[in-house]
């Protein structure tokens, strides 16, 4: 039976295409969240001012391959009739725009520096910058993952970037910029792929599970672009995650979405902050405990709390929360910046999510800072010291200053007096 569904499983798979390519932009106008990018792109086509190389920097899966994609369509169309000019909008429809949506383009070469580093491999792709283009009117070479060219391979291609053949354009990608040297980057028109940002993100997320027959729900779509961090190939195979997840219903709800990414269920989150705020040690500890057994992936749950933990202290400091002492919740933030790091590389994390549930809510219960400060300034209510005094059992009675010294400079003052036998 399983080995039957496994199958029919594989069987389904196999003309599976992953949303990330299904939807990749074709043209400028399709890019997610790179509007200067697109603005600048566009001019440099239509006004035919098109440098012999391009380096695309930033994060991974923000779109640099993709533009670089797209800029070879834009170069390579020549139109139904073979005679169309560079475009910034290509057509689409002729043998080019064709060849490449089959990526069988002839004419445009993808090679990844990752996988070949050395000064051999950039000798191929020097020499292939010799032959004419078969189809369009440029031969196009996207390096992608730039920086990792040994040294030799880069001076090696150093000469040719200097004086390409016309009819050579270049256009790398790079997530490290900083590896690339200087006399490559000069060479070069760069420009920097921003991280999306969540909004523009959630907002593509949802109108890609439409089209896949999903409802994405708002808040489930917010979270995805949140735990993607601008990453549109990261936000896109969460989506395809919990497309599957939600296959029955086809709905996907925030819980779904939370359970996939091993986080907690708000309700969750929210309990256990609040037993920890209001320092209730062991009810916290034990809730923990059955989050962990739950399979909740604690550095998920510390991030969330972290955001709800945020919410609250605003909400104290703009005086929308009477509870809690702001001294405290400023410190549980501290105590959970540093935790959320060290459970994320820790070998046994739940060892850190209870230890840190214990400290978090012990120092829930200290007393207000603030208001204990204010009270030790204020001289009508001399109730600190007697409480000190209580703790330490014994009668404090401030000591003036006696060392020899300070009663000889006083004494010093008055001529004649016992000071100056002492001495
Ligand atoms: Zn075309």
């Amino acid at each position: 039976m399983v080995l039957a569904l496994r199958k029919e499983w594989r069987g389904s798979m196999q003309h599976y295409v992953v949303l990330s390519r299904k939807y990749r932009p074709k043209d400028l106008s399709d890019l997610i969240g790179q509007d200067v990018l697109a603005k600048s792109l566009k001019s440099c086509l239509d006004n035919k001012k098109v440098p012999h190389a391009f380096l695309f920097h930033g994060i991974r899966g923000v779109g640099k391959t993709t533009t670089a994609r797209i800029l070879a369509r834009c170069l390579c169309c020549i139109g139904l009739d073979g005679t169309t000019d560079i475009t910034s909008t290509p057509c689409g429809v002729c043998r080019s725009c064709v060849a490449m949506d089959k990526e069988q383009h002839l004419d445009i070469m993808e090679f990844d520096a990752a996988s070949r580093t050395g000064v051999d491999d950039i000798r191929e792709v020097i020499e292939a910058t010799q032959y004419a283009p078969v189809l369009g009117r440029y031969k196009i070479f996207i390096i992608d993952e730039v920086h990792m060219l040994s040294k030799s391979a880069f001076n090696a291609l150093l000469k040719t970037l200097e004086e390409p053949p016309a009819h050579v354009k270049f256009i790398f990608a790079t997530t490290e910029v900083q590896k690339v040297p200087e006399t490559v980057m000069s060479r070069c028109m760069t420009f920097r792929l921003h991280p999306v940002s969540p909004d523009a993100l959630a907002k593509h997320l949802i109108g890609i599970a439409q089209k896949e027959g999903y409802a994405l729900e708002k808040d489930a779509s917010a979270l995805i672009s949140e735990e993607s961090e601008g990453s549109v190939r990261d936000a896109l195979s969460v989506l395809e995650q919990a497309l599957m997840f939600s296959a029955e219903t086809k709905v996907i709800t925030l819980d779904n979405v939370l359970n996939m990414l091993g986080g907690a269920t708000s309700n969750d989150v929210n309990e256990l902050l609040i037993l920890i705020l209001d320092a209730k040690t062991q009810e916290a500890l034990k809730k923990s405990e059955e989050l962990f057994a739950k399979g909740t992936d604690p550095y998920v749950l510390f991030k969330n709390m972290q955001n709800v933990l945020y919410r609250i202290i605003v909400n104290k400091v703009n005086g929308k929360v009477a509870e809690y002492s702001l001294s405290n919740l400023l410190y549980i933030w501290q105590i959970f910046l540093k935790q959320t790091e060290n459970i994320k590389n820790a070998s046994f994390p739940e060892y850190v999510l209870s230890a840190t549930v214990i400290i978090l809510s012990k120092t829930a219960s200290f007393p207000d800072i603030e208001r204990l400060m204010i009270t030790e300034r204020t001289p009508e209510t001399p109730t600190n010291l007697s409480k000190v005094e209580q703790i330490l059992g014994e009668k404090i009675t401030p000591k003036p200053d006696t060392s020899k010294e300070l009663v000889n400079n006083i004494l010093n003052k008055f001529p004649g007096s016992t000071a100056r036998e002492a001495g």
